[in-house]
């Protein structure tokens, strides 16, 4: 079974990079932010729906409607007896405003913009990963490693499997035909549950970062 090790997914996160240490990137930071609560960018949704494991120790989840192979949960397979699908968004009304921006030739205002919808994005995953995790408690399960679709864990292919098992119709999120999700700020992601599962409270993209301390979001 192959996946990326987690320890490599770090990489693909922009906010683990700097924005800039000029005081005009400061200064577009600030006002993104006062843009953001001004014009009330941020509108945050999110679904996600549990599924009884009815596969083998295969690593592949029967939902009923389809199966879905995760290699990443091979490790843990055979202590998984609940598969949550999740998809969440802050809307599109950020992109609407990032993309105005470049139109008025204000592309380092933009590009704050556009970090700071991901971190908001990124807050939210994290909020409801944490859901996930308390609703798992209250039946006495656990939650295991998450796993997003495109991230070296999980085929990007499967994107509109995870969409469709979490609801993303009920937050307004929906799949283009590219395979990417819309709005762009949005995020899909699978949770494996069990009893005796060992829990991760981290998300996956988090867990090996070396700007975590320094994480806004984290
Ligand atoms: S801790 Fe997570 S959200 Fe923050 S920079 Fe690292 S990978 Fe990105």
């Amino acid at each position: 079974v192959n996946a990326t090790p987690l320890k490599d997914r770090w990489k693909t996160c922009v906010l683990a990079r700097p924005f800039g240490h000029a005081p005009a990137f400061r200064a577009a930071e600030l006002e993104a932010r006062a843009i953001r609560d001004r014009e009330q960018l941020v509108t945050p949704r999110w679904s996600f729906r549990t599924f009884p494991q009815r596969g083998g120790r295969t690593a592949a989840y029967d939902t009923g409607d389809t199966t879905i192979f995760v290699p990443l949960f091979a490790g843990v397979d055979d202590g998984v007896t609940e598969l949550v699908a999740a998809v969440c968004t802050i809307g599109d009304a950020m992109e609407q405003r990032i993309a105005s921006l470049f139109e008025t030739h204000e592309p380092t205002l933009a590009l704050a913009l556009d970090r700071l919808g991901t971190e908001e994005l990124y807050r939210l995953s994290g909020r409801v990963l944490r859901m996930i995790h308390d609703t798992a408690h209250d039946r006495g399960l656990r939650a295991g490693p998450q796993v997003n679709p495109g991230d070296g864990t999980l085929s990007l292919e499967r994107q509109d499997t995870v969409v469709a098992l979490a609801g993303g119709a009920r937050c307004g999120v929906s799949i283009t035909s590219s395979g990417m999700l819309r709005p762009e700020k949005s995020l899909s992601f699978l949770v494996p549950l069990g009893p005796e599962l060992e829990e991760d409270q981290v998300f996956g993209r988090c867990q090996y970062c070396p700007a975590r301390e320094q994480c806004p979001v984290r």
